[in-house]
């Protein structure tokens, strides 16, 4: 079992503006700011404004909106960054390596000839 959306979360508080991000993309559903202890340089957070704790419980039709952001925002990092490739990930609470409960994608620039895993 898992908790219901905790809106006191550090992106409900980025999204309302209460503390600062570096963000390179908004539209009215998705925002995208940069990771502040990115595994890359490049790390790039993509999340929908909508509350969900993760994808676990997370709206498909959010979720429809969401993906054709993240597929804009890993072309833009991979040509802002030069890079040979990009990860995409998303952790699915404290057991899989969630730490931040509100849903978000994470887009990593990277690089032929380096580990694989970010
Ligand atoms: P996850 O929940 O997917 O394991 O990771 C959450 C991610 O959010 C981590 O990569 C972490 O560096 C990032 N993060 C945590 N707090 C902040 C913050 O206040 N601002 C930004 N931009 N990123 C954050």
């Amino acid at each position: 079992t898992s908790a219901s959306y905790d809106n006191n979360n550090i992106f409900a508080k980025i999204l309302r503006g209460e503390i600062p991000s570096h963000r390179i993309y908004e539209d009215n559903d998705t925002i995208a700011f940069m990771d502040v202890m990115p595994q890359a340089p490049g790390h790039v957070l993509v999340l929908p404004k909508a509350p969900s704790r993760n994808l676990l419980d997370a709206d498909p039709v959010v979720l429809a909106k969401t993906i054709p952001v993240v597929q804009k925002i890993a072309n833009a990092v991979k040509e802002a960054f030069d890079a040979d490739g990009v990860f995409v990930c998303q952790f699915n609470e404290p057991a899989a390596g969630q730490t931040v409960f509100h849903l978000h994608f994470h887009v990593i620039p990277r690089y032929e000839g380096t580990a694989l895993r970010p």
